[in-house]
């Protein structure tokens, strides 16, 4: 049903030690391994697009063999499990070697179209890279990272998806808040998809240990297979700072994306940095509900907020200085060589700024509807939008609303305009001070539409193809996780539904363009997450 094609075991060294026991392992990219049995798999959710894009249909998907495979508990013809290793750098220290704990790859699938996709399975059993964890996952984390798979892929972000969402059956005991009590939670593993699930951090462990030889064919591997389409120099350093350049490009879009719509990854660890620059590794992620750059919704993090929303683009540059300081390790230090690459990747981390920047004036550009982004000082956009986001912040208001009735806006109905702005506070009501800020910015917000000589109805079509009317708010995330705990799972199939037409107006679930209730403000899932659940 599945049509294999396992290239990275084939072209890539493995771990010749077979047993599942936690170790170190050297000399080698991966290390087979089989998904541990689960006692009661239940087919909880999926996703028709995946499935189509495998090549599979909603039948197949559904069928006793295919839910045992995707609970780890048969091995389907051609699928060959196994774990890679990574390192990583976690909240700015080298972590050493990490690598896949809960994830196993089923192998290599060539789906519609020859597209090559890698499965794998989160949750399904402990790896010789489990350290001292078990493997699992809680069904709530599960839950969370299926919705947002797809959902970041209607918003059109680049990440990885999410096939399906199986129950095991199986109690996982997790302390949630590291605070003393454990408890037993649904366990789930959800089968994830991806191009390639290669992180920096693959590249990392080989540097850090000094393996110039097994780094070397690493990078020439993931150019091959994951850069395909790439037209890269041949010779090797200036290929080298050309895929670095391609990696700093992509992570600069990724992130840009997540500034746009109000994403906070919440781990931004080098191991959790694809090379593809898809979003990875759904954990204590969240989305901005009344505007704060200093949010995070990660409790590992309240302290330091080194992942807070504000600093992702910084973050990202600094996880690709760690990648680059892995790569240079292919040169003989203070050689030529070494210079060459050094300026080629810094080049890159160049690049990571301009793309960056660039995309993000674009991006401003169209959630204030402006035909094009206009630089100048005083009276430039980055005055008027930067005014904007510090009105949000200052009266608390909805980022994503904000957008949505700023479309609405017209200078011809003034009043109306500045209410339906108000109702995107959290506050009761917004202070005086505020209300005048605001009607001063919609003024010269309205002088400035002016300029571009768009028609309202257009403005509003373009501001509303950028701005999405329905996020995965932390709140709607974790009623959906309260119901499936009670064995009821429509609300995540609702919420899937509802989020693969994000920029659309969906009258019938207009219940979901609200503001996160009073209730789930300080409420544990809602606004706090932990790591690694
Ligand atoms: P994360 O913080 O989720 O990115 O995970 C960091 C590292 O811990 C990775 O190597 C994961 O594979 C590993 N890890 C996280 N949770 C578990 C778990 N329950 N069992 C085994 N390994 C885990
Ligand atoms: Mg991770």
């Amino acid at each position: 049903m599945l049509n294999f094609d396992n290239r990275l075991l084939r072209e890539l060294p493995g771990d010749p030690d077979t047993t599942n026991v936690t170790r170190q392992v050297r000399g080698a990219v991966w290390s087979r391994v089989a998904p541990t049995p689960v006692a009661a798999p239940k087919l909880l959710a999926y996703s028709r697009e995946m499935v189509d894009a495998l090549g599979l249909d909603e039948t197949a998907i559904a069928s006793p063999p295919m839910v045992n495979a995707l609970a780890g508990n048969a091995v389907l013809l051609g699928s060959e499990p196994f774990a890679t290793v990574y390192g990583g750098h976690q909240f700015g220290n080298w972590a050493g070697q990490l690598g896949d704990g809960r994830a196993i790859y089923l192998g290599e699938v060539i789906g519609r179209d020859q597209k090559r996709w890698e499965l794998q399975l989160k949750g399904a059993g402990p790896t010789p890279y489990s350290r001292r964890a078990d493997g699992r996952a809680v069904l709530r984390s599960s839950i969370r990272e299926f919705l947002c798979s797809e959902a970041m892929h209607h918003l059109g972000v680049p990440t990885t998806r999410a096939l399906s969402l199986v129950a095991t059956g199986d109690a996982v005991v997790r302390d949630m808040f590291y605070d003393g009590n454990p408890e037993h939670e649904p366990g789930a593993i959800v089968c994830r998809v991806a191009p390639s699930f290669t992180r920096f951090g693959h590249f990392e462990i080989h540097a850090a240990r000094n393996d110039v030889a097994l780094l070397n064919q690493l990078i020439d591997f993931t150019i091959a297979r994951d850069f395909a389409e790439a037209s890269y120099p041949q010779a090797r350093i200036e290929r080298i700072g050309a895929w670095f350049t391609d990696i700093a490009e992509r992570t600069a879009l990724m992130v840009a994306h997540w500034m746009r719509v109000g994403f906070v990854h919440g781990v931004m660890n080098t191991d959790n940095m694809s090379v593809l620059g898809l979003t990875i590794d759904y954990g204590p992620y969240g989305w901005i509900d009344n505007f704060d750059p200093g949010w995070t919704p990660n409790t590992t993090d309240a302290h330091g907020r080194r992942y807070c929303f504000g600093r992702q683009p910084e973050i990202a540059r600094w996880n690709l200085e760690r990648l680059g300081s892995a790569l240079i390790m292919v040169t003989e230090e203070d050689s030529a060589e070494f210079q060459q690459l050094a300026d080629l990747l810094n080049a890159g981390l160049d690049r990571f700024d301009s793309v960056f920047d660039a995309q993000s004036r674009r991006d401003y550009a169209a959630k204030f509807g402006f035909a094009s982004w206009r630089d100048g000082g005083e009276g430039g956009d980055a005055a008027l939008v930067n005014e904007a986001y510090q009105l949000l912040r200052d009266a608390e208001m909805d980022m994503t609303i904000f957008f949505r009735r700023l479309a609405d806006a017209t200078p011809t109905d003034l009043q109306t305009s500045l209410q339906q702005l108000n109702d995107a506070s959290y506050r009761p009501e917004l202070t005086p001070e505020h209300q005048e800020r605001l009607a001063a910015w919609l003024n010269r917000y309205f002088a400035r539409l002016i300029e571009d000589d768009l028609m309202c109805d257009e403005r509003r079509a373009a501001m509303n193809a950028v701005n999405p009317k329905y996020v995965l708010r932390n709140y709607l995330a974790q009623q959906a996780i309260d119901l499936a705990t009670t064995g009821d799972v429509s609300m995540i199939n609702e919420l899937l539904e509802v989020l693969r037409r994000p920029y659309d107006e969906q009258p019938e679930t207009e219940r979901f363009f609200a503001k996160r209730p009073d209730w789930a403000r300080q409420k544990a899932g809602c606004s706090m997450l932990s790591c690694s659940s």
